[in-house]
């Protein structure tokens, strides 16, 4: 049956009340949707998607491509040498030649840039967020591209809302409509209001809208609108905006290329000035020529596209080990880090809870069972535990231990479902132990869920660190009301959190089944139970109820969180992750220092880190409160000490991060929560959590844990230095060839040898196939084995330090040396035999041949050839054959020996040509053994 909705986007949905809205969809909000009306309204308004601006239109990048300097300088070049040609009657090759690599190396940038821009809008998807919604009765979480007009949706903090709706419950519910609105504030919503028509966007309190953060508290809602037809898709300005940044080392690239283009011009003057006043004026002619190809052999063509590709190249790496990167140079700077700060829960630990242990004030009770399985028993431990009596089942469960199960019914924003044979939790893991528990008590969640009808709430946060709900207390079984003091309480406040917190706001507890005034003793002794359970790494829950008579008219506020009855303390045992040990081991070594930050006490704090090797027995543990006190500049001197922070509300972390940074720290840092974003933005490189974060803290990430682990970010960190470390390895390839044949040519004229020894187009070939496709291969090199074994990169370091400089001008100069030697050998040869340019492409193969070798010893700076296994790179060995061939088709075949200008070779030639390339190749290997044997000596 089709439901008479009115078009969705015409309605004044905020005028409506929710039973009107509700009927208008056909929507029952305790069932939600059933399968037929999904599917008519998926088939009526489609998927829930906007359509998405793809950043930069194609054309804007193509240009953009072309605003480098150095294409520019080349179709300069282009525009003297077709001039030349056309006064000499020559078909104008060179020229055609240069403007083509130059629109080439346009689609290329423009392909790379275009598929990276892409593949991070495809990732940013992946990382889309689900929504909870209610259909045939059950809640389900899905993706938010499939809700319909009518879906009930359960909005709870951190989420985004994912389609435009109305109300039909809040609690303490606000809302960040930015957005939409340019308001930064969160705005309070209310689901009770029937507002007047004329009502502007920002006063439609019992409305929510698509796109906006839930900054605070938990609501349902009915959907209203979807896709473009929301409020968000009416004004098309699209959040998702995909704006590719150029990374620190595309802007250094840059520079490098604007003092290379300044450089050349340089060198081009110098060289003609010089000539022409030996010379005189008739020499100008072949000195603008050679002037020319010097400036075609400065630029290094393939660098901006290898450097793209090594740049995504890392990015997929990255996804394979689960991080998900959202700003491009997250990529290289991930190699900088120096201090990783990670959350606790579940990014150490497996956030896999279950309650071990229940703590009254007089009993201890040891619960059984496996998982989120609701099946096990609470166990008395004797009180004398020697570890001889068994802990035995009691016939009733004690009044506080009974009431703690109904707290963790009632106050509980989790979900347990059994499905495919199996128990899920749906929520919070801490409150899906919770519920699992009290299913153990004999309280399972369903039907306890809806018999504690709920009145009022206040919502956890991690600044407030509790939560409390009040709740109908008329279903309360008979024998349970018979033995609480005063009889039928009629409403109930229920309340869990942070022991400390919870203690702080009772004033009565029970002992020996009688309830009484909580003495100082009795706090004390608390307190100490509370301890005892943290320091053996439970994860520790505080729980306390009050009657509150009447049902509370108004919403519950923090005031009525007093005068509670204290019941007791659950411990949940959440296991460190086994692989954590492991990582936090390689960072040791990576001179990278992990730090624990967690809202968790410090006892169980500590011992997780112990545990894992993040801290020593007896380590600094700095407190929340204690750093509240503190003075920036206190804590600026504390930061290098401490490992565990415990008990830190999100604003605590920014505080971190600014006082590590402020230190000289690159520093990574996690976190999950809303008001985790600004910590993220903060540090140098954000990490949301991928199946915890909310999306509030996803967008303000660098990069997202798909698997929340902490040791994908230490795989991450290790793919950053490789990607780096291969980017200054393909650096020196391409420059140091550059400057050979850049010092090649210059010397031609000097030595009196005629004719420019390189025509541009054959440059070209050089700079971009015979270099540029090693390079590439070069890119894909495997870490080395030490890779973690080395103090991370410095983030300012220029990409000429530790030598990168020294070693392109040094292999330059050697480069030319040989090529030098060569060419005059060749010139002198060529002019006895009946070709006398034979030398030019003989000069020609050599460079390129040298290079093949070069590329090979360039796998690695410190291991021999012979050491590396030849299999880890197969991309760099079959480029070496692929360009060998192509260079020997432009010798032997006749059209292209025509269009490139080359001449035959014979064998001897040839064989000539070879040998030199080995020498280069002899030399990088010799300079590694000489580097190895000075250390030694060093060493020795
Ligand atoms: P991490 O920051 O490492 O993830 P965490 O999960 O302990 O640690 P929070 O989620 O901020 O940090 O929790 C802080 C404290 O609040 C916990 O130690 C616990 O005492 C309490 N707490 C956690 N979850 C809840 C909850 N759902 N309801 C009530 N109290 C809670």
């Amino acid at each position: 049956m089709n439901p008479p909705i009115s078009p969705p986007s015409t309605t004044a949905w905020h005028s409506l009340a929710v039973a009107d809205t509700l009927h208008q969809f056909q929507a029952d909000p305790d069932q939600g949707l059933d399968s037929e009306q999904v599917a008519d309204r998926w088939r009526r308004y489609g998927p829930n998607e906007l359509e998405e601006r793809a950043g930069r239109p194609d054309w804007v990048i193509f240009a953009d491509q072309f605003k480098n300097l150095m294409l520019i300088m080349l179709m300069a070049v282009a525009v003297v040498s077709a001039i030349l040609d056309l006064r000499d009657s020559k078909f104008p090759k060179d020229a055609i030649a240069i403007v083509v690599i130059v629109i080439l190396n346009g689609i290329l940038g423009y392909v790379q840039e275009s598929r990276a821009e892409k593949a991070l809008a495809a990732l940013k998807k992946l990382s889309s967020p689900l929504v909870r919604v209610l259909r045939q009765g059950q809640v389900q979480e899905m993706d938010a591209r499939q809700l319909v007009p009518g879906d009930v949706v359960l909005l709870e903090a951190g989420g985004q809302v994912a389609a435009d709706g109305r109300l039909l419950e809040s609690a303490s519910l606000q809302i960040r409509e930015s957005a939409l609105t340019g308001e930064a504030t969160a705005v309070m919503k209310n689901a009770t209001l029937q507002l007047p028509e004329d009502a502007v966007l920002g006063d439609r309190l019992n409305l929510v809208f698509q796109g906006t953060e839930i900054i605070q508290g938990r609501g349902t809602m009915v959907v209203t609108t979807t896709g473009m037809q929301t409020e968000l898709g009416r004004i098309a300005t699209m959040l998702q905006d995909v704006v590719s940044e150029p990374t620190p080392l595309q802007q250094r690239m840059e520079q490098l290329a604007n003092t290379l283009v300044g450089g050349s011009l340089l060198l081009v003057v110098l060289v003609i000035g010089a000539g022409v006043w030996s010379a005189g004026w008739s020499a100008f002619e072949e000195l603008l020529e050679v002037s020319l190809s010097m400036a075609v052999a400065v630029v290094p063509e393939g660098l901006p596209a290898v450097i793209t590709v090594a740049l995504a190249l890392g990015t997929q790496r990255m996804v394979r080990c689960h991080a998900l990167i959202r700003k491009l140079p997250a990529v290289e700077t991930l190699g900088s880090v120096t201090t990783i700060c990670s959350d606790k829960t579940g990014t150490l630990t497996q956030n896999k809870m279950v309650v071990q242990s229940l703590q009254t004030l007089d009993q201890t009770f040891r619960v059984t069972g496996e998982g989120y399985v609701p099946e096990g028993n609470i166990l008395l431990v004797p009180q004398t535990d020697t570890g001889e009596t068994p802990p035995t089942a009691l016939p009733h469960l004690p009044l506080p231990i009974a009431l703690i199960c109904l707290t963790a019914v009632a106050c509980n924003d989790a979900l347990l479902q059994h499905k495919d044979q199996d128990w899920q939790i749906l929520g919070d893991p801490t409150e899906g132990a919770l519920l699992t528990l009290a299913g153990k008590g004999g309280y399972l969640p369903d039907p306890w869920q809806s018999k504690l009808k709920r009145l009022g709430e206040i919502p956890f946060s991690s600044e407030r660190k509790r939560m409390s709900v009040a709740c109908d207390g008329t279903q309360l079984p008979a024998d349970l009301v018979s033995q609480l003091p005063g009889g039928s309480p009629g409403a109930m406040l229920f309340t869990k959190g942070s022991p400390e917190l919870i203690l702080e706001r009772c004033t009565q507890t029970y002992q020996g089944g009688q309830l009484g005034e909580l003495t100082p003793g009795q706090r004390s002794q608390i307190l100490a139970q509370n301890e005892h359970l943290a320091a053996t790494g439970l994860r520790v829950l505080g729980f306390a109820y009050r009657p509150l008579g009447q049902a509370p008219t108004a919403e519950l506020v923090e005031e009525q969180e007093q005068g509670l009855i204290w019941l007791g303390l659950t411990g949940m045992l959440d296991a460190p992750r086994p692989e954590v040990r492991d990582a936090v081991a390689r960072c040791r070594q990576a001179g990278i220092r992990p730090v624990m930050i967690t809202g968790d006490h410090q006892l169980t704090a500590q011992a997780i880190a112990q545990s894992l090797g993040i801290a020593e027995a007896g380590c600094e543990v700095l407190d929340g409160r204690a750093l509240s006190k503190m003075s920036q500049e206190e804590l600026e001197q504390e930061v290098e000490q401490v490992s565990i922070y415990a008990r830190v509300a999100p604003e605590h972390k920014l505080r971190i991060v600014q006082a590590l940074q402020k230190r000289g720290q690159f520093v990574a840092m996690t976190g999950d929560g809303v008001n985790d974003a600004p910590a993220l933005k903060q540090a140098n490189i954000g990490i949301a959590m991928g199946i915890t974060g909310t999306d509030v803290s996803k967008e303000a990430s660098d990069m997202v844990l798909l698997d929340d682990n902490f040791a994908s970010i230490v795989a991450a960190t290790e793919e950053g230095r490789v990607v780096y470390t291969n980017i200054r390895r393909f650096i020196k390839y391409i420059l140091g060839s550059n400057v050979g044949e850049l010092i090649t040519i210059a010397a031609a004229p000097l030595l009196g040898i005629p004719g420019v020894p390189l025509t541009p187009l054959q440059i070209l070939w050089m700079n971009l196939v015979t270099d540029g496709v090693p390079a590439l291969a070069l890119a894909m090199e495997p870490a080395e084995p030490n890779v973690m074994q080395r103090p991370p990169i410095h983030p300012q370091e220029s990409i000429f330090a530790r030598g990168l400089g020294w070693y392109i001008l040094r292999i330059g100069f050697i480069f030319a040396f040989f090529t030098i030697g060569l060419m005059m050998w060749a010139y002198g040869h060529a002019q006895e035999s009946g070709d006398p340019d034979r030398w030019k492409t003989m000069v020609f193969t050599s460079l390129c041949l040298a290079q093949m070798g070069h590329a090979i010893a360039m796998r690695s700076n410190t291991q021999l050839t012979w050491e590396l296994n030849p299999l880890t790179n197969l991309y760099v060995w079959g480029s070496v054959i692929l360009t060998t061939m192509l260079q020997l088709l432009l010798i032997y075949v006749e059209p292209l020996r025509q269009f490139f200008g080359t001449h035959y070779l014979n064998a001897q030639d040839l064989s000539v040509c070879l040998v030199f390339s080995v020498v280069l190749f002899v030399w990088v290997e010799g300079e590694k053994l000489f580097v190895r044997w000075f250390h030694q000596r060093k060493g020795s």
